[in-house]
């Protein structure tokens, strides 16, 4: 197909045309004024194409047999354009000319800023640990402002932004100074060339591991618990300490993995949480760890197993961990409010409970929709509501007259002490109602999260 109309008589009449009227206004370095014309021919860089255009301009500017364009061999030279400023010097022409700044990089694509600003990120991300990387860069709005308007005032449609182009050139150095790989899709890390401030800003991404635990003793929060009444600062009640409770789960398993990561903190996430008096067994909760800023990648996850599993020995145990990503965050999320919990309690009641009465209680729950509205208990951090979830299964087991072991199988989010004691008729139905009893003491354990 021929290319016709007003976009082609530019382009062929106007890219020397406009080019010398450019120059001839704003001083422009050989990849600045190639750049806009960025879009025309392929497999060139812009200050190829710079270059060519103002190989063209010098021939234009000077012949042999005499022709001379004074004002443009003065513009070539104040650009830097080297074989200019060799022809001056060689025929001893009068031109004045003072060498400026590029109006729009201030000489960014000079090959020796070029370099520094490579040696600077090459310092940065010495010794941090990644496989893809990408550029970004912020620049003064009144760099674009002054491409923008150039653009506007000679008309020209085929340029590329500044941005692009630096995140190029930077980009493709970095690929030859590390050997590792662009990738615009969740880079490992973000570089950031910074002209406003002078500075490389490093985006390290976050490293999710994935993992399962459970809990072997009561008496240990999942998340840190800061003091209710302090916030954490330290006062008489909590012994200065700050919180209610001196371990956690996230800590015995988070600290580890930040330290191996060489990380600078961690959010530790998990696919709900027990209450502190309740056990996890069985095969364990799902969790993922999101470590931020890790220095590394790569790090032995068996190692760090062993290292939590002494340290917590007796408290705390990881089954497995593995690499993951951020998706898994939001799926465990969602998991511990549908996937199907199964819990031991073991209940004390006030009087002796009838085994007839128990078999009743098994027929009853099986598949039973419960409506619970948040429990007194958590009501000082939950919205009051009413919720309704299944129980599928209860078995009951007897341990003494007045003691029975239910296993019970329900719904994710379902309170189950809630379910046993009835909470002054907030959850209905409930165990003790259904018994005719009253629930004195309940020790629970949950026996794992199914995933
Ligand atoms: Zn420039
Ligand atoms: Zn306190």
């Amino acid at each position: 197909m021929k290319w016709t109309g007003e976009g082609y008589k530019m382009i062929k009449e106007d890219i020397i045309g406009k080019s010398t009227e450019i120059l001839k206004k704003y001083n422009l370095c050989d990849s600045c004024l190639g750049r806009q014309f960025a879009l025309l021919g392929s497999g060139l860089t812009n200050r190829e194409r710079g270059r060519a255009i103002k190989t063209v301009l010098l021939m234009k500017a000077f012949s042999l047999s005499g022709l001379r364009d004074e004002e443009l061999l003065k513009v070539l030279c104040e650009s830097g354009f080297k074989p200019a400023l060799k022809l001056v010097s060689r025929y001893g022409l009068q031109i004045k000319y003072e060498k400026k700044p590029c109006y729009l990089c201030n000489n960014f694509f000079e090959e020796k800023n070029l370099d520094e600003w490579i040696k600077k990120i090459l310092d940065k991300i010495d010794e941090i640990e990644f496989e893809t990387f990408q550029v970004g860069c912020r620049l003064d709005s009144s760099l674009l402002a002054r491409e923008e308007d150039l653009r506007t005032l000679f008309k020209l449609e085929y340029g590329e932004s500044i941005k692009t182009e630096i995140n190029r050139e930077i980009g493709r150095r970095i690929c030859e100074n590390t050997g590792k790989r662009h990738s615009m899709k969740s880079p490992d890390i973000l570089i950031i060339v910074d002209l406003t401030v002078n500075d490389v800003v490093l985006e390290i991404k976050p490293l999710y591991i994935y993992g399962r635990y459970r809990k072997l003793t009561r008496g240990i929060p999942q998340n840190i618990w800061f003091c209710p009444r302090c916030r954490g600062r330290g006062c008489e009640k909590c012994g200065g300490t700050g919180r209610l409770y001196l371990e956690s789960i996230e800590e015995y398993i988070s600290l580890p993995l930040m330290e191996a990561a060489e990380g600078t903190g961690y959010k530790f996430h998990g696919a709900g949480r027990e209450d502190v008096d309740v056990r996890t067994l069985g095969s364990g909760r799902p969790f993922v760890v999101e470590i931020k800023n890790p220095r590394k990648r790569k790090i032995n996850l068996n190692e760090v197993i062993k290292r939590i599993n002494e340290e917590a020995a007796g408290k705390v145990e990881v089954l497995m961990l593995e690499f993951s990503d951020k998706k898994t965050v939001r799926h465990i999320k969602k998991l511990a409010e549908i996937s199907a919990k199964t819990y031991k309690a073991l209940v004390k009641f006030n009087e002796t409970v009838s085994l007839e009465k128990l078999k009743e209680l098994e027929e009853f729950f099986k598949n039973k929709a419960i409506s619970q509205r948040t429990p007194r208990r958590v009501l000082h951090r939950r919205p009051d509501k009413v919720r309704r979830k299944t129980v599928f299964d209860v078995k009951a087991k007897r341990i003494t007259d007045d003691t029975v072991e239910f296993t019970i199988k329900c719904q994710g989010g379902l309170y189950v002490k809630e379910l046993i004691t009835g909470d002054e008729g907030r959850t209905k139905p409930n165990f003790s109602d259904f018994l005719g009893l009253k629930a004195e003491s309940i020790t629970l354990d949950v026996m794992g999260v199914e995933d």
